[in-house]
């Protein structure tokens, strides 16, 4: 559920009205809704209770600095893959024990980093990194705490391009191997072994592929322990997915993967982690844009928007499907038309989506992207010339600009020219 709703005839974002938003900001924009975002994260921290237990919130879904803070100031930890998300979590006020550090290709130079200002866990995803780690670590007179990723060769059945659970996936260190590549780890002097790590994909619809893969951790953490290792924190990654239609069959909620999580580990006294993105942030998220024209189609009309495939990526880059909401509510019974909904990039793939059924639009009117929280503004390029879009959060009758949108020369004065120019 969320907080995006008609009333008296327009969408809002919880109480205010996004066409007014809309007039105070301009099209297109990205607008949050705090009462989601909070609601989301306490479903997943209540789902883990009682065991003791951190949701570590995975940032890439959605970094601005408004939603870490506010998922910060309820107790969330952060799931980094980048220096530039370490960076960001610290800027948003986490402590480094509350920040995990996770990525298949993090630098000596962003190890360096998160060693030296405070970090919790990283998780290492290969042994040449482990012994990178290892060297950093020692350089600096530290022993870096970390958790190994694990590849459990577990079918997320997901989208191709984020199913990462896989062994043919980039992803983790295979379970086959787990114990030989824990014994070397326990000989480095620069790490402290403390847990496992395991993310088999994102936007799983079934628990089933989890419980494989928790089963396969439940095993790991006995062999490991019986080999000596003081297995203390499992990190159980991120990846439950959202309803992106309302027709579809909903995926699991929170409770029923807590509870598995705590049906397959709750016994082996652990502390859990999870690092869920799409979930806390998806349906916390809308990306509003404007019909600029309607042109007719040989077949049907087209839907030309003022926001493209470099402010929402997903439907290019995944096929994703985005419920487009008119932000002015339809008469009941209004009769629906196919539209291709596109915007003005130029490139075919342009296409939001194609054979929508939707209540007759015009020029001018304004419709709502649902579930673009997630993967939404952070893919976000200046193709075509294009400012990156504001980004706004709501909070009850407020809202408030979190990113603003550059103006033309502030976009182009960040290229600088050379000397002989
Ligand atoms: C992407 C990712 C997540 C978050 O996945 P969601 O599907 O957004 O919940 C968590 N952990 C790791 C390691 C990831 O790469």
């Amino acid at each position: 559920m969320d907080h995006f709703l008609y009333r008296d005839g327009s969408l809002h974002a919880e109480d205010v009205p996004l066409a007014e938003i809309a007039a105070s900001v301009g099209t297109p924009f990205y607008v949050y809704s705090t009462a989601t975002l909070t609601r989301h994260f306490r479903l997943f921290d209540e789902a883990l209770a009682p065991m003791p237990h951190l949701v570590c919130y995975a940032m890439k879904a959605a970094s601005n600095q408004a939603i870490l803070k506010t998922l910060a100031d309820l107790g969330a930890g952060m799931d980094v893959v980048s220096g530039g998300e370490y960076a960001r979590a610290i800027a948003a006020g986490v402590p480094g024990e509350r920040i995990v550090f996770s990525g298949v290709g993090k630098t000596r130079i962003e190890m360096h980093a998160a060693l030296s200002a405070g970090i919790r866990q990283f998780n290492v995803e290969s042994e040449p990194e482990m012994r990178a780690l290892n060297e950093v670590a020692q350089s600096l007179g530290v022993k870096a705490p970390i958790a190994i990723r694990v590849n459990p060769d577990v079918d997320a059945r997901t989208h191709a391009k984020i199913a990462t659970g896989k062994s043919e996936n980039k992803f983790g260190i295979p379970i086959s191997r787990a114990r030989a590549v824990y014994a070397e780890a326990a000989t480095l002097p620069g790490l402290d072994v403390i847990g496992i790590d395991v993310h088999i994909g994102s936007q799983l619809t079934e628990l089933a592929p989890y419980r494989t893969a928790f089963e396969k951790i439940a095993e790991l953490t006995d062999a490991l322990r019986a080999d000596g290792h003081d297995i203390r924190r499992l990190d159980l990654g991120g990846g439950l997915g959202i309803p992106y239609t309302q027709d579809n069959q909903a995926p699991p909620l929170p409770l029923e993967y807590g509870n598995l999580i705590k049906e397959i580990l709750g016994d082996k006294g652990c502390e859990i982690e999870i690092e869920p993105g799409r979930l806390v942030v998806g349906n916390a998220g809308l990306l509003v844009a404007q019909v600029i024209y309607v042109k007719s189609g040989e077949d049907r009309d087209f839907l030309i928007l003022d926001a493209a495939m470099n402010d929402l990526l997903r439907p290019a880059m995944y096929d994703a499907h985005h419920d487009i909401v008119p932000v002015i509510q339809p008469a009941p019974g209004t009769e629906r038309q196919p539209y291709d909904v596109v915007g003005p990039v130029c490139e075919s793939g342009d296409t939001f989506a194609k054979a929508r059924r939707l209540t007759p639009l015009a020029a001018g009117d304004l419709v709502g992207f649902r579930s673009a929280g997630a993967y939404g503004a952070v893919m976000a390029s200046e193709y075509n010339s294009r400012p990156l879009i504001p980004e706004v959060l709501v909070n009850g009758d407020q809202f408030a600009v979190i990113r603003p949108r550059p103006s033309f020369d502030e976009m182009i004065k960040r290229d600088t020219l050379p000397p002989w120019l």
